[in-house]
């Protein structure tokens, strides 16, 4: 039994809980929501502004969650909210084309050179479906390879995990997935080329696509090493397979060309497919297949590879996204890059001097912070090194944190989202939180095993 430290007293969240759990499984609609890992009540949010979240308990917390990712701009950017007011007025759903879904593909395009056709989706899980799908019927072949501790969200063949070994033929990663379908997937170990290597080797002719994320952002945060995704788009294209980067997280976050625009456009390769989400619909459920148009239109109607959404390209969730777009600009970026530094940064000294060893993982201006001698003096390079870190102490830093008005993620293994919004008022208030945090993480007991 893990030992929390005593989270705050949060009677109207408790209240609300207890309620939640009576008519929803575990009381939430996203399994990590539940505090699970940190344990204790999760705040419910009764409004969001800028940098801050204020829960039904009243009080108002600097948030570093940011929606998981999409409030790049910080909450309820005024002019998000008035473009999907406007409209709204004009009607919520129509189940017909807008102009608006052409501008927000030409929006993407116009960032993402490499996207010459845009699908837009619901959510980011369907991005990926979909983009497996396509893969599966341009290429006429079943396997899919993805990288252990990788995170496409929940359809079947994503939530396959990996057995040890170097690659090993998949088993379900949840009950409910048939071994069947498990079987068509391949898991590898990240930022092992060699493994990739000994699968294609056995199974090349096999393999549909690589899935992989721009930069590992859901086991922690993990860059790809120098050359690794490079040599992913080698691999695939020497056996005639299609490479899938899934940029749902760091799309439009990273830069105002995601992780594509740090890499492979600087080193003049693209990948065949992407999936985008998160940012790009500013809040809103809204994400996108994109890519070679040559694949892309293989999608029905132009193609014979069926996807469909009664929701999709929503009037709503579009006007969120151009609006989002419109306003990332390099001042925007500039303003994440230098708060995410600034707080990570602040966080590896803290912890430095509370004397717990750990590492502060970087991929541009994601970060999260890993506990443990293992990362301090090798860093995390793979889902391996992630799970053997000290998550323990994670509860006792977080609920510190959370004591002095920062609310992170709830789990070690998400990234910390920093937003434009955060001003020096936010900024200050999660650097004076963090010594006192650094010092709970150090006197956080492991638990019996
Ligand atoms: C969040 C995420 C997804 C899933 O997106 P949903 O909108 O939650 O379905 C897929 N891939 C990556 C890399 C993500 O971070």
């Amino acid at each position: 039994m893990n030992s929390f430290p005593t989270p705050a007293a949060l009677p109207s969240s408790d209240r609300a809980f207890d309620a939640a759990r009576s008519i929803i499984p575990g009381g939430v609609d996203s399994p990590v929501r539940a505090y699970g890992s940190v344990g204790g009540t999760p705040r419910f949010i009764t409004s969001a502004s800028g940098p801050y979240v204020t829960d039904a308990d009243g009080e108002t917390y600097v948030d570093l969650v940011a929606s998981w990712g999409p409030a790049l701009l910080g909450h309820a950017h005024p002019a998000v909210v008035a473009a999907v007011r406007a409209a709204a007025g004009a009607g919520l759903s129509f189940g017909a084309p807008t102009t608006a879904e052409t501008e927000l593909a030409e929006a993407v395009a116009s960032r993402v050179g490499a996207a010459e056709r845009v699908r837009f989706v619901s959510s980011g899980t369907e991005a990926t479906m979909t983009a497996v799908r396509l893969a599966r019927g341009v290429t006429g072949r079943p396997l899919l390879v993805k990288i252990a501790g990788h995170y496409h969200g929940h359809s079947d063949s994503l939530l396959v995990d990996a057995g040890s070994g170097v690659a090993t033929l998949g088993i379900p990663g949840t009950p409910g997935v048939p071994e069947s379908v498990a079987a068509h997937t391949v898991v590898v170990p990240y930022n092992d080329e060699a493994a990739m290597r000994s699968v294609f080797d056995a199974h090349g002719e096999q393999v549909a696509a690589i899935i992989v994320e721009g930069a590992a952002a859901n086991m922690g945060v993990v860059a790809p090493a120098a050359g690794y995704n490079r040599a992913l788009r080698e691999l695939t294209a020497a056996h005639g397979a299609l490479l899938i980067q899934d940029e749902v997280l760091t799309g439009f976050r990273v830069g105002p060309a995601g992780w594509w625009g740090l890499e492979g456009e600087a080193e003049g390769w693209s990948p065949d497919l992407f999936a985008f989400g998160k940012v790009l619909g500013g809040g809103m459920p809204l994400a996108a297949v994109a890519g070679r148009a040559e694949v892309m239109d293989q999608l029905a109607p132009s193609g014979p590879v069926y996807q469909a959404g009664t929701l999709s390209g929503n009037p709503l969730a579009t006007a969120a996204g151009l609006a989002t777009l419109r306003l990332a600009d390099a001042s925007v970026y500039e303003a994440v890059n230098s708060a995410s530094t600034l707080v990570a940064d602040a966080a590896d000294a803290a912890l430095t001097e509370a004397g717990v060893a750990h590492a502060v993982s970087r991929a541009g201006n994601l970060f999260s912070v890993f506990f443990g001698e293992g990362p301090a003096t090798a860093g995390v390079p793979d889902f391996a090194a992630a799970k053997a870190s000290e998550t323990w102490r994670y509860p006792a830093f977080f609920h510190s944190m959370a004591a002095s008005g920062v609310l992170l993620p709830p789990s070690a293994y998400e990234a910390w989202f920093l937003t434009a919004a955060h001003d020096s008022a936010a900024l200050d208030r999660v650097l004076s939180a963090l010594p006192a945090a650094a010092r709970a993480a150090a006197g956080a007991e492991r638990p019996e095993a």
